[in-house]
């Protein structure tokens, strides 16, 4: 079986069209920007692997490796059946601007295979990752480019790379973090992305005279992002009244019970049937009226027309690369306060730093440990954001992609072309 290469949206122009943006004000050249478009490697590989019923099958994978002057290369790596490599390169570039944002001594990269898993069985997700994995593992390793979870990949995918890796270069636990903690992996890494959400939205909410107890919250997406994200906020007492996932939108403007959610989606896999609660389309969910709206799903979601619609005060980006320029344009003119992917969605990567560093060290820190390095990480990300998007007088979007693209940049001059 042989899934087609899906024409994606144009991801890596809307992450061009900001890099743009934030090098003309920083008055870099063109050359330069060249420098800082071009990804350093491109990797296509055909994975061939058997099935469970003997039949030979190829998946198409991609490892795109963006940039690394301020460090080995660091980015997840997606299962997902529309994954295509004009979406992988720009979200390698989306994690080379993000790592250099919070201050992490990484480059970026990213990768993705275009399979559906939720037709594979455990063990050809298996033997596709550790194909996947024999077939870059000349240019992966914990000094070279570090992958981890994204999309549709977990503790479990990551495991089996270090495996594979391991059997070539001997014990490596720092080729890959996302890993299950029993093996390597770093307490508080799976909560990260979705508490790092909870903590930009925490900060900006303060900015603005308010608190998380006396807002409203929609969540597209409730997977390890979304999910999460829905619990810290419940947990600190906000009131989630929508959620999504593939099966559709569950919307109680009275709040809806998280824990009893999660508990409910471990069961059936779904939020579906949940306390016989109104069901709405994703369309709908998009436009309804809350304080915070948190894409936490797909990119490419807020096209111009989407963006109009939007009756929310603030949008904490979850998800990477869900705003299209055209959208943030009106979000912009609108008044409506974007925390852009990526600050908001950094603590994934910034646990994955901790667990590197853990790794490296062949120690353990405690949770503790971990969630208040991440939380005086991204607080210090947002404080330099917002200060800078006060004096540049820009949104939130574009003093990100400036200080990003301007640590890169002057990485990229001293080291030379
Ligand atoms: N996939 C996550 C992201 O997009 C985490 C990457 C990592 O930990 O390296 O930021």
């Amino acid at each position: 079986m042989v899934y087609p290469q899906q024409e994606g949206l144009m991801s890596i122009e809307a992450t061009n069209h900001y890099l743009e943006t934030a090098a003309n004000i920083l008055g870099i050249s063109e050359r330069l920007k060249t420098v800082l478009k071009t990804p350093r490697r491109i990797i296509k590989a055909e994975i061939v692997i058997e099935r469970d019923n003997g039949e030979l099958a190829t998946f198409v994978g991609y490892r795109v490796q963006h940039n690394n002057s301020l460090g080995p290369m660091k980015g997840g790596l997606r299962y997902h059946h529309e994954v295509c490599e004009n979406e992988v390169e720009s979200l390698a570039s989306l994690m080379t601007w993000k790592t250099a944002l919070v201050n992490l001594p990484f480059g970026g990269a990213k990768g993705g295979i275009i399979c559906d898993p939720r037709k594979l069985s455990e063990s050809e997700i298996e033997r596709i990752t550790k194909t996947f994995t024999d077939q870059i593992r000349d240019v992966i390793g914990p000094n070279i480019d570090i992958p981890a979870p994204d999309m549709n990949t977990n503790a479990q995918t990551m495991a089996w790379i270090m495996h594979e890796y391991s059997k070539f270069y001997g014990f490596s636990p720092g080729v890959v973090t996302g890993k299950p903690v029993y093996l390597h992996g770093s307490l508080g890494r799976e909560e990260a992305t979705g508490l790092g959400v909870t903590l930009t939205i925490e900060n900006l909410l303060n900015d603005h005279q308010r608190s998380i107890k006396d807002a409203t919250f929609v969540i597209q997406g409730f997977g390890n992002v979304g999910g999460i994200a829905a619990k810290c906020i419940h947990e600190r007492g906000g009131k989630v009244i929508c959620v999504s996932d593939v099966s559709g939108a569950l919307y109680d403007k009275k709040g809806i019970d998280i824990p009893t959610l999660i508990q409910h989606t471990h069961e059936h896999h779904s939020i579906k049937g949940f306390q016989d609660l109104e069901m709405i389309s994703n369309e709908a969910l998009l436009s309804l009226e809350c304080d915070v709206l948190v894409p936490a799903a797909l990119g490419d979601i807020f096209t111009k027309e989407v963006a109009e619609n939007v009756n929310a005060s603030f949008i904490v980006e979850g998800a990477n690369d869900p705003t299209l320029p055209e959208g943030d344009e009106i979000f912009n003119k609108r008044g409506i306060i974007v925390a852009p992917d990526i600050l908001a969605n950094s603590g994934g990567v910034t646990v994955s730093y901790f667990e590197w560093v853990q790794n490296i060290q062949r120690l353990s820190w405690t949770e503790e440990q971990v969630n208040q390095e991440l939380q005086r990480t991204i607080t210090n990300a947002y404080q330099r954001v917002v200060k800078l998007a006060k004096k540049e007088n820009c949104s939130l979007r574009t003093a990100a992609f400036i200080i990003g693209l301007g640590r890169v940049a002057k990485a990229n001059l001293t080291l030379g072309l």
